[in-house]
């Protein structure tokens, strides 16, 4: 899909709502073992505003926004059993199941392990996010052997922080995402791809609600998207940067610097319908970021024109 699916005439709603944190509460799933049961304790839903939901366990996020044609989800977590615990958070939350998209920032595994949870929607992602998946997912088990490690070395560094710090419930559910991506990987686990992916912009008509999404160039990973919501003034940017600009590109064989100037010129002359920015992880932040961010890029372009 290209350009010309874009939709003309966007209605632009003209009061935009004001993103805050509404609320944020603990999940109350059913409870059906015992490693369900530690994960519900750490599993937050959070109401972003009115229509958009963000679910998180440590620095796992998911997001879903409610609009009149069905709800779209950004990114799907490591564990699809933790994804579909999410997913149940996400329909308790709004009252509705009907999940019309799933829209991958990028290929890596934390943010496509889930995907399956979201088998009846479609899922969207950069044209190179099929083959970035399938080629992670080429020997599983050297993945889950090396999930296992994390989730030990996780569950060894407990013992010498406070109980209920706020470091010591990040690792513990650092410990717990990769424990269950391990044990996912049974016959249950299954590779799920794009099947609608786009190389330059995509952009989805939900209704009261708009999904610009474009193609960064090769970065943090080849397949990174950023993905714009003028009505709820969002901008998700994946696992680019984080807080002050701090890039996640710093792979040299990644650099796409000319891509990355022109998308940041997009971004730009939308600055007026951006108001905050989610990053990969749940990480709430600012068009301070954002610009800080741009900063670097701007760096980078003036080093390679120095070539
Ligand atoms: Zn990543």
């Amino acid at each position: 899909m290209t350009n010309r699916h874009r939709a003309a005439g966007l209605l632009i709603l003209a009061a935009m709502t004001s993103f805050s944190f509404l609320y944020w509460s603990c999940s109350h799933s059913s409870r059906e073992d015992s490693g369900a049961e530690e994960a519900d304790r750490f599993i937050r839903v959070g109401r972003l505003s009115g229509r958009v939901v963000m679910v998180k366990m440590g620095a796992e996020a998911i997001t879903a926004i409610a609009t009149q044609q069905g709800i779209v989800v950004v990114d799907a977590g490591l564990s699809h059993s933790l994804t579909a615990r999410y997913r149940k958070a996400i329909e308790k939350e709004l009252g509705r199941n009907d999940f019309t998209y799933l829209i991958n920032t990028h290929g890596h595994p934390d943010h496509t392990g889930g995907n399956q949870v979201f088998s009846d929607a479609v899922i969207i992602g950069h044209d190179n996010c099929p083959d970035e998946i399938r080629a992670y997912w080429k020997d599983p088990d050297r993945i889950r052997t090396g999930y296992l490690k994390i989730a030990d070395e996780y569950a060894g560094s407990l013992g010498g922080m406070n109980t209920g710090s706020e470091e010591w419930e990040e690792t513990t559910c650092q410990k717990i995402r990769y424990g269950h991506a391990a044990a996912d990987l049974t016959e249950s686990r299954m590779i799920t791809i794009p099947s609608v992916t786009f190389n330059d912009r995509l952009s989805l008509s939900m209704g009261d609600v708009t999904l610009d999404l474009i193609w960064f160039g090769k970065a943090h990973s080849t397949s990174d998207i950023i993905i714009h919501v003028p009505e709820e003034k969002l901008l998700f940017t994946g696992d680019l940067f984080t807080r002050y600009g701090r890039p996640g590109i710093e792979t040299a064989r990644k650099r796409d610097v000319e891509r990355w100037k022109s998308v940041m010129q997009w971004i730009r002359s939308r600055r007026e319908q951006i108001g905050n920015i989610i990053g990969g992880h749940g990480l709430v932040m600012t068009l301070e970021d954002l610009d800080a961010f741009g900063q670097y890029v701007d760096r980078k372009w003036e080093e390679a024109e120095g070539r």
